[in-house]
Parts: structure tokens; C-alpha cells; sequence
């Protein structure tokens, strides 16, 4: 076994000689046909990215560090704990039309739309800045803007370059752009010690995103049965004001006493405080107290279930899926308007798609590298070492899926246990692939089309929305693979709406057409389970009313097989449940 594989490494060394001597030929040729042509060849200038002035630890207590992109409930939590590990910072509002406007006017053409949108709004608050008062060159000194990055494949990986080209074009030349890697974490060398990316912040980061995802499902789940009008969004705004707070005053977890000096007289000190900064995490219940805080509160928002809604799954582009303002149309209050119930994205299924995403490339290169290094295989000490290597990161990944999975269902039980677990991206994966090749990065890749086949076959949703921006290259794609989708699962309401900073009307009225489509089915629904329970929507409601636990926002209902409004499965429920009651009179009787 092993004597056969030692001509392979033979071949691959002929192969890349025959490749030289053909790229040298071909150079040859390139030339010949230059000279004839009278091509004069001027020296390539790359493209260098700017070398900015770093934001250092001195500046801390004078700059603000700015940030947005997500929905206000998420900035909130994250502003709560940034200013907790000692950080001056504001989230820019919720972009509009008119940041949408400034994107455009300042930044290159033939960009996507939430480009526009993001780069515009920074655009728009330092303008706003301005014109309060102070100068452009203190807003240059006393200001930072972090924001995600990644080195593409979509124009994501243009968005870095936008915001600085934006900002000079409008007279901020000179205005720091700090960079979140989406593949590595933050680049510590642009950060530098001005913004300390360390384990406390990326704690401080995670568990503000996983909190605002788990009270954000949660609103949208009762907010449409509320018994009067408005009550979910004002216990919406004091709970995020009372977990701002809590998340400002926590503390990172760091050793102290006794214990802390004498262990800082050994090399285990650090070790030590890493670990206690994970059992914290792990165990700690300061999140979790004040998610039981949040749950009663919620519970004493009546609600009638018996409302006959049709669920609408939101799925897209990452940002135009979770933007609640003009860069979606506004589109889940109009959802809510017209009488829907809105199923949002959480952005924790994004951070599990990239850890999985990080272990499909791992697989896929596994022993790439002694390919690469010219390794034969029968070198088993190399081989080996390669192979416990990839074990290792996937090992890694895998714990970190783990965990983040615990500590989003930990939150999830704390509220009340009523918003949505994590979606596995396994089960993702299986159903997208045959339709979009799970390996293809970019955008949400595979995800829109596999959320669209899970949440219609598990009868989860009357109606998947896909807010798709224009000039979304990704969402273009999977436009055409969900022609396939379509076509395969006849019965699933499905529309795409490209987002853009004008069209609101046009997109409305279609949403509004496919609507209709699902109001029918969700009534439909209803009307088979009254019939086949006997009761009445009346009945049930004066039950409900009777019984004032199943009002509460916490309480279970159970989803049943084949319904998918919450109507429909808190008819079937409380159908049940009658019965054992009158059954159990007729016992006692
Ligand atoms: S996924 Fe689409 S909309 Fe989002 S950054 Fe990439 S190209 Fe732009």
C-alpha cells in the first residue's frame, strides 16, 4: 500500500515541472504578440488598503466607538456591554431612505443594497454630528466605527473599502474603520489595545446577540395575540432597559483574594482565569435571573390565541432579514399590519451556519497539505501528525457548536422556553444541498433554500418571505435554485422580494397577494380543527378565559402534526383539554 503511493508524489512533481514549463511558454508567446501589437506593459498597482491611525488605550475614555447593523433590541444589549468592560459607545440608529440616499451619493456604483444602506447611515450620523456642532476633525479624533467584515466571496468583502471611500468622498478622510473578521475574530492588529479583543469581549458580544434573539422571537410570538393594543412593546422597552443595565453591570469574572496571589506566583494564573471566566459563562446566572424577570413580565401581557393568523417565515440576505426599518420595506410591521404573525431569523442560526461552514472546510481540505508539501502518505509520522491536526480543529468546532447551542438553550428556558431552539444546520445542510451546493459560500449560501423547504414541510409555516436585496449576487443565485424548490414541493407559499431603498408599494401589494394565499390556508386549518373537535371559537375562548394560565405568553400548547397557526393549535389543545374536564365532572358527578 504504501510502495504504490510513492508515484503519485513522483507524478505531482512531473505535473507541476510540465505546468512551469507551460505557464514560461505561454509568457513567451504573450510577449511576442505584445511587441508585434506595440503593446507597451505598465507596471500593475495593486490595490494597498490604507494604513489608518491606529485607536490606542489612551483614547479609550475620549472616542466613542460606534456600531450598528442589527435590530435595536440587539445594539441595545451590545452598547449595555460594551460600556460594562469600560468602553465609550452608541449605536447609529436604524438606517432610512435618506441613509440609503448618502450610500449611493458617496460611495461607489453597482453595490448591493444593504451596502448602501450601511455605509450611508455612518455617513448620515457624522453629518448629523456636524451639524451639532462639532468640527470634522473632532469627529475624526472622537469617534471609531467597528463593523463585520470578510474577505468576500460576496461584496461583503467590499464593505471596509466602501466605508472609508464614502466617508473621504464626504469630507471625512481620515475616520477610523475598525474591522470584525467574519473568519478569524477580530484583526487584533487594527484594533490594536484601543478595543482589548479578548475572551471578556467576545462574552460580552455573544451573549447580548443570543439574549436579543431569544426576547426578540418572543415578542413577535405574542405581540399579534396581544388582548390590548401596544402592551408587548412597552414591556419590550422597559425589559431591554432593565437588561441594558444588567448587562453594564456585569463584571468579567477575574481571580481575586487569596487564591489569585498565590497562583500568580505559578504560570497557571492564566489558565486558572480562563477557566473561571468559562464556568461563569457556563453556570453563572446573572443572565438568566433577569430573563426570569423578563418571562413574568411577558407573562401578565394577556393574550387571545384564538386569533386566526397565518405564520410568515422571514428568511434573505443576513442583513435585509434582520433590519426592522426602510432597508426591508419595514416589512414585519407591515407583516403585522395585515394581520400575519412574523417568524424572525435569529442571528444565532448565522453564527452556527459559520461554525459549521469552518468544519465543511476543514473536512474538504483534510490532507491537502501533504499534497501540497509533497508528503507521501507511507510518511505516516507526517501523515498522522496531519490527520490529529484536522481532528483537533474539528474537535475544537465542534465545542464551540456545542456550547453555543447550551448557552442559547439555557436562555431560551429562562425566558419561558417558548422561543425557537437553534435550527440544526445538519438537517439544513441535507435538505439545501441537492438544490444548492452546501460548499458555496457567499451571502447566506445554502440556507435560504434549505429554510424554505424546513419551515414549509414541517408544517411550521403558512408562507416563506425571502427579502432579497438588489444586487444581492448570492440571493441571486439561489433565486434560481429555488425555481427547483418550488417546483418539488408544490404546496409550499413561497415569494422573493427584492429589497431596494424605493419600489415600498410594489413590494407591499405582492406580499400582500401571497398573503392572501396563506390567510386562506390558515383559516382552512381552523375550520378543520373546530370540525373535528366540535367546539367553537367562542367556547374555547371563554375556556381560555376561565383558565387564565393558558393567556400567558409561557404557556405550552404543544404543536400538533399537520396544523401550523397557533389558532388552529391552541384550538386542538384546548379541545383536548375540555374534555378531560368534562369528562372528569362527569366522574366526580
Ligand atoms: S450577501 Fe448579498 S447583500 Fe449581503 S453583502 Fe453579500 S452581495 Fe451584499
Amino acid at each position: 500500500m504504501a510502495l504504490s503511493e510513492s508515484p503519485r508524489a513522483n507524478d505531482l512533481v512531473q505535473i507541476s515541472s510540465k505546468e512551469a514549463l507551460i505557464r514560461q511558454q505561454i509568457e513567451k508567446e504573450r510577449r511576442r504578440l505584445e511587441q508585434e501589437a506595440g503593446i507597451v506593459r505598465r507596471k500593475i498597482q495593486h490595490f494597498q488598503r490604507p494604513v489608518e491611525r491606529p485607536f490606542t488605550k489612551s483614547e479609550r475614555d475620549a472616542t466613542t466607538v460606534l456600531f450598528g447593523g442589527l435590530t435595536w433590541k440587539h445594539e441595545k444589549l451590545i452598547h449595555g456591554a460594551m460600556e460594562g468592560l469600560g468602553y465609550k459607545c452608541e449605536a447609529i440608529p436604524v438606517p432610512n431612505k435618506k441613509a440609503f440616499q448618502l450610500g449611493k451619493e458617496y460611495g461607489n456604483n453597482g453595490q448591493c443594497n444593504p451596502t448602501y444602506f450601511t455605509v450611508g447611515n455612518l455617513v448620515q450620523f457624522v453629518q448629523n454630528l456636524e451639524e451639532k456642532g462639532l468640527t470634522k476633525q473632532e469627529i475624526i479624533d472622537r469617534y471609531v466605527f467597528i463593523t463585520a467584515g470578510a474577505c468576500g466571496p460576496c461584496r461583503f468583502g467590499m464593505y471596509e473599502a466602501e466605508y472609508r471611500l464614502a466617508l473621504r468622498n464626504a469630507g471625512f478622510d481620515g475616520f477610523r474603520v475598525l474591522l470584525f473578521q467574519q473568519s478569524g475574530g477580530l484583526n487584533q492588529a487594527e484594533a490594536e489595545a484601543g478595543l482589548e479583543i479578548n475572551l471578556d469581549f467576545f462574552l460580552g458580544f455573544f451573549n447580548s446577540l443570543n439574549i436579543g434573539d431569544v426576547i426578540n422571537d418572543v415578542a413577535y410570538q405574542i405581540r399579534p395575540f396581544e388582548v390590548n393594543a401596544g402592551e408587548t412593546d412597552r414591556v419590550l422597552d422597559a425589559s431591554l432597559d432593565m437588561l441594558q443595565e444588567v448587562m453594564r453591570r456585569k463584571r468579567p469574572f477575574t481571580l481575586e483574594g487569596k487564591l489569585a496571589s498565590l497562583l500568580r506566583k505559578t504560570n497557571l494564573s492564566a489558565t486558572a482565569e480562563l477557566l473561571g471566566k468559562f464556568l461563569n459563562q457556563l453556570y453563572g446566572d446573572d443572565y438568566t435571573a433577569a430573563l426570569n424577570d423578563v418571562r413574568d413580565r411577558f407573562n401578565a401581557i394577556p393574550l387571545d390565541r384564538t386569533r386566526v393568523k397565518p405564520i410568515v417565515k422571514i428568511t434573505g440576505e443576513f442583513w435585509a432579514q434582520t433590519t426592522e426599518g426602510d432597508g426591508n420595506f419595514n416589512m414585519f410591521r407591515f407583516l403585522e399590519k395585515e394581520g400575519a404573525q412574523v417568524l424572525v431569523e435569529p442571528i444565532g442560526t448565522w453564527v452556527m451556519y459559520l461554525l459549521h461552514q469552518a468544519k465543511q472546510q476543514i473536512r474538504g481540505e483534510r490532507g491537502l497539505d501533504l499534497v501540497e508539501k509533497g508528503i507521501p502518505k507511507w510518511n505516516l509520522k507526517k501523515t498522522l501528525g496531519s490527520h490529529l491536526d484536522t481532528q483537533q480543529q474539528l474537535a475544537q468546532l465542534t465545542v464551540a457548536e456545542a456550547m453555543f447551542k447550551r448557552e442559547y438553550r439555557r436562555l431560551i428556558n429562562a425566558l419561558g422556553g417558548i422561543a425557537h431552539h437553534l435550527t440544526d444546520q445538519y438537517e439544513l445542510q441535507r435538505l439545501g444541498h441537492p438544490f444548492y451546493n452546501s460548499h458555496a459560500e457567499g451571502g447566506e449560501g445554502h440556507l435560504e433554500v434549505a429554510k424554505n423547504i424546513y419551515y414549509s414541510n414541517k408544517d411550521l409555516a403558512h408562507m416563506v418571505l425571502s427579502l432579497k436585496p438588489f444586487g444581492c449576487m448570492p440571493s441571486t443565485q439561489s433565486d434560481g435554485a429555488q425555481s427547483a424548490v418550488v417546483s418539488t414541493y408544490k404546496d409550499m407559499i413561497y415569494i422573493p422580494v427584492e429589497t431596494s431603498g424605493e419600489g415600498d408599494v410594489n413590494a407591499h401589494s405582492r406580499v400582500q397577494m401571497a398573503l392572501g394565499e396563506a390567510k386562506v390556508r390558515a383559516k382552512n386549518e381552523i375550520k378543520r380543527v373546530l370540525d373535528e373537535t366540535g367546539t367553537t371559537i367562542e367556547d374555547v375562548r371563554a375556556f381560555a378565559q376561565d383558565h387564565p394560565e393558558m393567556q400567558q405568553a409561557t404557556y405550552k400548547y404543544g404543536h400538533q402534526k399537520g396544523l401550523v397557526g397557533v389558532a388552529a393549535n391552541f384550538v386542538a389543545h384546548a379541545a383536548e383539554r375540555m374534555r378531560a374536564e368534562s369528562r372528569l365532572t362527569v366522574a366526580v358527578g
